[in-house]
């Protein structure tokens, strides 16, 4: 089975490329930022807890995204691969993750800073139907206002310039590691991110012999 982590700064395109591979192989697109999300949204206790985490742009507790990561995985079935996004985070959850599971490989998604501001303060998202839209490069015809179903289009609560520099932070200080951790023990195939959409995931099945994108 076709088993991956994507890895990648936010904003880097984690998620679009993780759900074209995911649509057209028929892996399952596993996220637990996501998952978390949904805990908030759905005002379980979980969201209750996270919640200010999450909006501030740190990272959650260790003891609870491996409880959430490992009951996702153990209810995923194993003739179906997965991509799994967002995890593992820090070099304990990579620990975690490697003695556990087995991957055929690292997606690495690498953006600069720079570009990481840009893409992501211009991020909104439908408070309706939740799909993504970006003031660069998916624009909205009528200004804040989603073309698809017609609500009011959203800032992420996490996508403030304090936030994503707090993730950057983050982000280079405790993720980095992990690919330290994962290039030792499996394969890790790095991408430019700042490449278009299609010549990224052309890169990506070229590197791990995937069929071609239909054209
Ligand atoms: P994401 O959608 O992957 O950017 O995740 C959104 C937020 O969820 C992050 O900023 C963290 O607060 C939290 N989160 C997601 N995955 C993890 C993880 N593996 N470890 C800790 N916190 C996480």
């Amino acid at each position: 089975m076709r088993k991956y982590v994507i890895m990648g700064v936010q904003g880097s395109g984690k998620g679009t490329q993780a759900g074209r591979l995911a649509t057209d192989l028929d892996l399952v697109n596993v996220s637990v930022g996501d998952t978390l999300r949904w805990h908030v949204q759905h005002h379980t206790k979980i969201g209750a807890q996270v919640r200010r985490t999450m909006a501030a742009g740190a990272l959650v507790d260790d003891d609870l995204v491996e409880s959430l990561a490992r009951e996702r995985l153990a209810m995923h079935h194993w003739n179906y691969g997965f991509i799994l996004d967002g995890f593992p985070r820090n070099v304990r959850q990579a620990r975690f993750f490697l003695e556990s599971y087995d991957i055929d490989g690292v997606i690495n998604l690498e953006l600069p800073d720079e570009v990481v501001h840009e893409r992501v303060l211009a991020r909104r998202l439908c408070s309706g139907c939740g799909l993504d839209w970006n003031l660069l490069a998916h624009r909205p015809k009528v200004p804040d206002v989603c073309d698809i179903c017609g609500s009011p289009l959203l800032v992420r609560e996490d996508d403030t310039p304090d936030a994503l520099a707090a993730r950057l932070r983050d982000y280079h200080a405790k993720t980095a590691p992990v690919l330290e951790l994962f290039e030792r023990k499996e394969f890790v195939a790095t991408f430019d991110a700042t490449q278009p959409v299609e010549v990224i995931q052309a890169e990506i099945r070229d590197r791990f012999a995937l069929p071609p994108p239909a054209s």
